[in-house]
């Protein structure tokens, strides 16, 4: 008699592939694979999800269909609360084991697996999990994080058994037209505007696609490019939302990027040019893709705590939700604040400098707590990542203790960004008859030149709701009162113990030789820090 084949679930979550996914490696070598992505409604009604995430795993989910047809497997998707499905399932299928990949989510996506983890108990069912960045789980502090790292990017892809049982359920009908429920909240300050076609066209563009492009022809002014919004959409890879939902692999993506470097080494001076430097720009950023997301993985409670005890109380009372849907709204009377959010709104992306300054002015200039405009934010971001998302809102809003505390001049940004206005033109139309100069402070335009330009300040659009330079002095003067003194010190010292980048304190192995500070990584491989951002 045969031995019947044992049962095995791959459960997708933010890995929406069949190349290098070890988790569907291992469930085909373990037996007959059903193949599952579970909508869950309670999910997608969190504070940091919005239907335009939606609309983009939906698309991502019907690639994944298609990779798997191609393997002659398929798809199951079912709509429901998880241990409800799993249940489903059991009665369905039998015995079975579980796999899937870990995920440093929310904390109801810990919530959510802790209650899978205590079904899968009860239910005798053997749940496996496996790494899919360079986040490593259960780790104390980051003494060895970065070796630890590049073991893992440089580990083999994990390869398709040859031989594959596939068990494909039934589906819940109509699944393809699922929505969540549209709540108040996404409607609110345009979190729901349709996006730009063409900004479609970019974020469901094949993986592969993209990567090879950026590595072979746009990417070589990447480092060059990087800061400036208008650069920024052609200069950098733009493979953020594939990373936050899978469709690509980090693993692959780091080898693909060692792999041009090699190449790009052999290349004569005249046709590597500013490559090499590109690319070690870009393979920085992918290590702190995973270097910031580690921060969560280690404090999950960063998502609503200060990573600072020292910064608590600090914004918590003072929340003027007129600045707040002024900021959300790109009517905040900065021209170059309005015309980045406007583009994000249109978008679901934007270039990192361009967020940070975003931030900058929501934290410092609007004295805003962080959280609501995390959430904000993370409903437009199409590649929103939990990990990465909150630990730079946090730092670019002064609460880590371990960065540099950088406010970012928006009118400084504008013109060295922006320099002829043509982007603020583009996405603040009302501004478009304003010239060169004035564009970037239209308050400082006589009535006669304002009658000019068809745009009355105050009227057509909006006077700055603060006044950078006392809203900049008040926030540095408030931060850096809580940076004195030995409690800080020791409370900075505990954070970059657990938190910080060791890769610029390379003698910094014995605990008193290390500095509370991290060194600043928006900055450090590239753009030299200035003074005035
Ligand atoms: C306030 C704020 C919030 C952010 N939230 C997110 C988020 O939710 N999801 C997200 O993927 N990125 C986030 N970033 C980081 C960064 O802005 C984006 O990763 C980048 O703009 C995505 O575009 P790209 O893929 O073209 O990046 P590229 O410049 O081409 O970089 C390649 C990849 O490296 C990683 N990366 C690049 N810059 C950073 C960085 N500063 N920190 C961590 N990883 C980085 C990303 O995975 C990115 O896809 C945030 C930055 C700020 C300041």
């Amino acid at each position: 008699m045969t031995k019947p084949i044992p049962n095995s679930i791959i459960w997708f979550k933010r890995d929406l592939r069949v190349e290098d996914n070890a988790a569907l490696c291992e469930a085909l070598l373990h037996g007959s694979t059903t193949a599952l992505y579970v909508i869950e409604p309670a999910l997608w009604q969190q504070s940091d999800r919005s239907a335009r995430h939606w609309h983009l795993c939906r698309h991502h989910l019907l690639g994944l269909q298609q990779q798997l047809a191609r393997l002659g497997g398929g798809l199951t998707v079912r709509v429901g609360e998880m241990t409800t499905v799993l249940s489903q399932l059991h009665r369905e299928l039998g015995h079975f084991e579980l796999f899937a990949h870990e995920e440093t989510g929310s904390q109801w996506t810990f919530s959510r697996d802790q209650a899978v983890l205590d079904w899968c108990r009860s239910n005798g069912i053997a749940w496996h999990e496996y790494a899919q960045f360079g986040v490593v789980r259960g780790l104390k502090d980051r003494d060895g994080w970065a070796k630890l790292w590049r073991q893992r990017m440089q580990l083999d892809t994990a390869k398709l058994p040859p031989h594959r049982h596939w068990q494909p359920l039934p589906s819940t009908p109509d699944w393809e037209s699922w929505q969540p429920n549209r709540s108040d909240r996404d409607n609110v300050f345009g979190a729901l505007e349709p996006l730009d076609a063409s900004a479609w066209q970019v974020h469901k563009a094949q993986a592969t696609a993209v990567l090879d492009d950026f590595l072979t022809q746009r990417g070589e002014r990447y480092h060059l490019e990087m800061s400036s919004p208008h650069s920024a959409v052609s200069a950098c890879s733009r493979l953020s939302a594939h990373l936050a939902y899978g469709s690509l692999s980090m693993r692959s993506l780091v080898q693909a990027t060692w792999q041009r470097q090699k190449a790009v080494k052999t290349l004569p001076a005249t046709e590597r040019r500013t490559w090499p430097k590109a690319l070690s720009a870009f393979h920085g950023r992918l290590h702190w893709h995973c270097h910031f997301m580690q921060k969560l993985e280690s404090e999950p409670a960063l998502e609503f705590r200060n990573f600072s005890k020292m910064y608590d109380g600090m914004r918590e009372d003072c929340f003027n939700p007129a600045h707040f849907a002024a900021w959300c709204r790109g009517e905040t009377g900065y021209p170059f604040v309005d015309a980045c959010m406007r583009f994000l709104i249109a978008n679901g992306w934007i270039n990192f400098r361009m967020r940070a300054m975003l931030v900058s002015f929501a934290s410092y200039d609007l004295w805003l707590h962080w959280r609501e405009t995390a959430h904000y934010l993370a409903r437009l971001f199409l590649d929103y990542e939990t990990g990465i998302h909150y630990s730079q809102v946090q730092m670019q809003s002064g609460t880590t203790g371990i960065n540099t505390v950088r406010i970012y001049n928006p009118v400084k940004q504008s013109k060295d960004q922006d320099p002829n206005g043509n982007f603020i033109r583009r996405w603040v139309p009302e501004l478009s008859g304003f010239d060169d100069t004035l564009v970037h402070q239209p308050w400082l335009a006589t009535t006669a030149q304002q009658t000019q330009a068809g745009c009355l300040i105050g009227e057509h659009y909006p006077a700055p709701i603060v006044d950078h330079a006392i809203a900049a002095r008040y926030a540095r003067e408030q931060v850096y009162a809580r940076r004195r003194g030995a409690e800080a010190q020791a409370e900075h010292a505990r954070v970059f113990e657990q938190h910080g980048s060791r890769k610029n304190n390379p003698r910094s192995t014995s605990r008193q030789s290390r500095k509370p500070r991290e060194a600043s990584p928006q900055l450090d491989l590239l753009e030299k820090p200035k003074s005035n951002v």
